[in-house]
């Protein structure tokens, strides 16, 4: 078995944002967590996968780090046999002059044996678009979106054409909508041209889903396309027709799952608290407090007994530290921002690794950072991607060592779902995993 399309991720959300969009066009998928182990073969993963998406942490790193864990991804994925590799970057197009989005493309190019790449960023289901080289989120120019203030790469600049020059010595040339409206064949045509004048980075315009057909068709035998996730909604239709992919009646099907049923929330953002609310109408929860968490270990054994006692009863059960902004502010200002964030991290994963330890098989997490926390306090380096949840959160599955079934996944970024989530989640689960499933 060799895989169709290998991609790198430059952060875990979008790898996974990313995996889920390939799961929905009909690609079987697993993410794996950082730099492939060179000793992880395809064998070694459970059930057929069309698809590999490695999440690295590179958005924001040093660019060496960057252009290095990349390259590192890139010869894992190639001695896979992948057809195409994918750089996912964020579709706000998240960089700074100094990287990384040029130097990782350009690397990765180079390996990949020179030639050229498309750079489609474009998202228009979530109001992510392209015209004449300009990023735009919803009515707004990206450097009026609210993204020129973003505390780690402001973007400042929307014209992606003069913001991809400033981090690539190569020139970067323009496929804009009139050439798209014409079709996959005049695309092609016009990106041989610019080719041919030595153009590396083609940035593509994009105003919705057949934009993105489009170049999809133009660049399905490129080595190398980079992007965002709307662009791997696309392809997966090009590699079918190609013969390269097989019609998988259920891509997104998991193994059944099995294990109490528990939801760990470390995000304070506006649509997780809606969520916590909801949830406790309806189900029992813990707060977690960070002072009472600095004070020793005694408020986390009173959420683990809490949390033990529910889950004997038939969970649900929620514990979160989620709080409103005044509440986050005076655990902020007496524990310091990093401390306190740290704090409730920690003592997530503690829970996660005791309780999973114990028996939880279905596990809901609310919060990128948490998130993060909560896997690598369980050892997870692989997740198979399973049907989605709601738009961008798909439930997952990761083998568990000396567990038959495996533990399914479901991690949630702060404002992604609907009020409903932490429920809905479980009966989605029933769906993916039981007869019948999609
Ligand atoms: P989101 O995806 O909503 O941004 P994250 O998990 O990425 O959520 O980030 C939330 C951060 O806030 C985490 O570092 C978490 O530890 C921290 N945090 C959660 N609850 C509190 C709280 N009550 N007080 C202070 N910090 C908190």
């Amino acid at each position: 078995m060799s895989l169709v399309l290998g991609a790198i991720a430059d952060d875990f959300t979008g790898a996974t944002d990313l995996a889920n969009n390939l799961v929905r066009a009909g690609m079987r998928c697993v993410q794996l967590i950082g730099v492939p182990d060179h000793e992880l073969d395809l064998g070694d993963i459970d059930g057929d996968v069309d698809a590999v998406v490695v999440a690295l942490k590179s958005r924001s790193c040093p660019v060496d780090d960057a252009v290095a864990d990349s390259l590192a991804a890139l010869e894992w994925l190639q001695a896979r046999g992948a057809r195409q590799i994918f750089f996912k970057y964020c579709s706000t197009f998240d960089s700074t002059d100094a990287g990384n989005i040029g130097p990782v493309a350009d690397g990765l190019l180079e390996q990949l044996g020179g030639g050229q790449t498309v750079m489609v960023p474009a998202f228009p289901a979530n109001g992510r678009s392209v015209y004449q080289g300009h990023l735009f989120v919803g009515d707004r120019l990206l450097n009026d979106s609210g993204m020129q203030h973003h505390p780690l790469n402001p973007m400042t600049d929307a014209d992606l054409v003069r913001v991809l020059g400033r981090q690539t010595p190569h020139p970067v040339g323009l496929a804009a909508r009139p050439i798209l409206a014409q079709g996959g064949g005049a695309t092609r045509a016009h990106l041989d041209t610019l080719a041919a004048d030595g153009v590396r980075h083609v940035i593509c315009d994009s105003l919705d889903e057949q934009d993105l057909e489009v170049i999809a068709e133009a660049v399905v035998d490129y080595p190398l396309v980079t992007g965002g996730s709307g662009l791997g909604q696309a392809l997966p239709a090009q590699y079918r027709r190609r013969g390269w992919l097989a019609e998988v009646s259920q891509p997104g099907r998991l193994a059944p799952a099995a294990g109490s049923a528990l939801v760990l929330s470390g995000s304070c953002s506006r649509a997780t608290l809606g969520q916590v609310a909801a949830f406790l109408q309806q189900r029992p929860g813990f707060a977690l407090d960070p002072l009472q968490l600095a004070e020793g270990e005694a408020h986390l054994d009173a959420a683990l007994a809490f949390a033990r006692e529910q889950l004997a009863a038939g969970g649900p059960v929620l514990v979160y530290a989620s709080a409103d902004p005044e509440r986050v502010k005076a655990a902020q200002q007496a524990l310091g921002v990093a401390r306190a964030g740290e704090l409730v991290e920690q003592a997530l994963g503690q829970l996660a690794q005791t309780l999973v330890g114990e028996g939880v098989g279905r596990l809901v997490v609310a919060g990128g950072e948490s998130s993060g926390a909560v896997v690598s306090a369980l050892g997870i380096s692989q997740l198979r991607i399973g049907g989605q949840i709601d738009p961008g959160v798909p439930w997952t599955q990761a083998p568990l060592p000396g567990r038959e079934a495996p533990l399914s996944l479901a991690l949630k970024s702060g404002n992604f779902g609907g009020e409903d989530f932490f429920t809905r989640a479980f009966t989605v689960l029933d769906e993916l995993t039981g007869e019948g499933a999609a």
